[in-house]
């Protein structure tokens, strides 16, 4: 089912964790809406980096969301979350880079930017808010210290 023009129900549903381990990864109503909302966020995302986005993760149900350690309040429980790449346009840390400066524009607007292991590849997570207002407009990088994750501030 295509949500918007450039994102469909199938990859906003996708993990590889679900498939691997066989779990159900079906949206309820609400979180469906969510998922679309998300779609249209990301459609936003697509037009400042001008390069199609490949999706890795936005929505988890529960027992997906338990399989890959993601904490319980994680967005990607909701649908509010996207997990992504676009390697036309850079690594990592240029999206974040790119998104982060979009914001300051008042380009796009977002809850959570972090740029995810960049050292090692990694992966771009951007949150939203159904409501705009509660938008914390937070940009972290997580990396590896001694075995265990830790978030700073900013793209570094
Ligand atoms: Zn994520």
């Amino acid at each position: 089912m295509r949500l918007t023009e450039h994102f469909s129900l199938e990859e906003m549903t996708t993990s590889a964790m679900a498939t691997r381990q066989g779990l159900s990864n079906v949206p309820g109503a609400d979180e469906l809406e969510n998922i679309r909302y998300t779609a249209g966020r990301m459609e936003v995302v697509r037009d400042l980096l001008g390069v199609p986005i490949s999706v890795l993760s936005c929505f988890r149900a529960e027992a997906v969301n338990q399989a890959v350690g993601g904490s319980p309040t994680s967005a990607h429980r909701y649908g509010l979350a996207c997990d992504f790449r676009a390697p036309a346009f850079g690594d990592v840390r240029a999206i974040c880079r790119k998104l982060n400066v979009a914001r300051q524009q008042g380009l796009i607007d977002f809850d959570q930017l972090i740029c995810e292991f960049p050292d090692t590849g990694g992966w771009v997570h951007i949150g939203f808010r159904r409501s705009a207002a509660a938008n914390r407009h937070q940009v972290l990088t997580a990396r590896k210290e001694n075995g265990r994750t830790a978030y700073v501030s900013g793209v570094v």
